[in-house]
């Protein structure tokens, strides 16, 4: 805009009623708000942009649209932007998404979610899984020094499906028999002591299934520090690692540096956490798993909306 009508602008604004100042407020508003979203989409995305078609790194401006710089592949012809290829790629309301991650990092229930920001139920599901998508895989490949591992159990829950096999239980309830039966989800809970977290859902409680879930993340030097079960240490020994097991039931916390008890406050953390939700379906467990990792790794603060953001899109 020309400075001229900028300023016949500005002096015409006393002329405005009451409304049309909360209307014109309101509009400035939701320009803020979209320009704040794409200029953290941009830079989520970094200065070098590579083609999501082709992986090429000849890329050139190519005009924009909706408020997103576009850009042309020179290997390949195509058009991107800083979305394609992301888990929000097509996602509408762009004008919603900063809210919806300030919720996400806050933590907040599906029905909380819907509410503060005027969509369906429906709406605020789908875009909770697409903004988990990367978080969920987003997680320590590696531990260093002195690394914790615990297994942890999940009620196996259905919820949201149709045609239950079994006997329907309460939201959230307790398996009909058995702790570790087949109606628990078993998952591997490790973490080192500078915080590092890996959360891994497994086929089962046996030793192998934990071997191959842990073998990946353990470096030779590491020690692995258990509560003594005997699948963790027959895993540990098919390693060839240090195993320090630590005997809980017979009391035994700490045996000088060796203990467990960094695993343990997470997954106590994790299941305060998960209450909330009164039950979570386990075709989405890694989504909420991923999700506490994220939410854990910002504490006691959590993230901003803007880090949310810029996670959901993997950059
Ligand atoms: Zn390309």
């Amino acid at each position: 805009m020309k400075q001229q009508q900028m300023t016949r602008l500005v002096k015409s604004l006393p002329k405005l009623t009451h409304h049309q100042r909360q209307q014109l407020a309101a509009a400035l508003g939701l320009l803020s708000v979209r320009s704040q979203t794409s200029e953290v989409i941009e830079t989520s995305a970094g200065a070098h942009p590579t083609c999501p078609h082709c992986n090429s790194t000849a890329v050139v401006k190519n005009g924009s649209a909706n408020a997103l710089q576009r850009f042309k592949c020179r290997q390949c012809a195509r058009t991107f932007n800083a979305l394609t290829g992301t888990p929000l790629a097509r996602l509408h309301l762009r004008d919603k998404w900063m809210a919806h991650a300030a919720a996400l990092g806050e933590g907040l229930s599906l029905n909380q979610v819907a509410r503060c920001l005027g969509v369906a139920q429906s709406t605020a599901f789908r875009w909770r899984h697409r903004f988990l998508a990367c978080p969920k895989a987003a997680q320590a490949r590696q531990l260093c020094g002195i690394a914790e591992a615990d297994e942890s159990y999940f009620l196996v829950s259905c919820k949201g499906q149709r045609g239950l096999l079994r006997k329907a239980r309460r939201r959230g309830g307790r398996a009909l028999a058995g702790c570790k039966g087949s109606e628990y989800t078993p998952v591997l809970m490790a973490r080192d002591r500078a915080g590092a977290t890996a959360n891994v859902i497994l086929d089962s409680n046996k030793a192998a299934s934990i071997q191959a879930a842990l073998a990946p993340m353990l470096p030779p030097d590491t020690v692995l520090c258990t509560d003594g079960s005997v699948t963790m240490a027959s895993a540990a020994h098919a390693m060839g690692i240090e195993h320090q097991a630590i005997n809980v039931s017979r009391a035994i916390r700490v045996r000088g540096p060796w203990h467990v008890q960094n695993v343990n406050a997470y997954v106590s953390r994790l299941r305060t956490w998960m209450r909330r939700f009164k039950g979570v379906a386990t075709k989405y467990l890694d989504s909420y798993l991923g999700w506490f990792r994220m939410l854990d790794r910002f504490a006691p603060a959590g993230p901003q909306p803007a880090a949310v953001l810029g996670l959901a899109i993997g950059k």
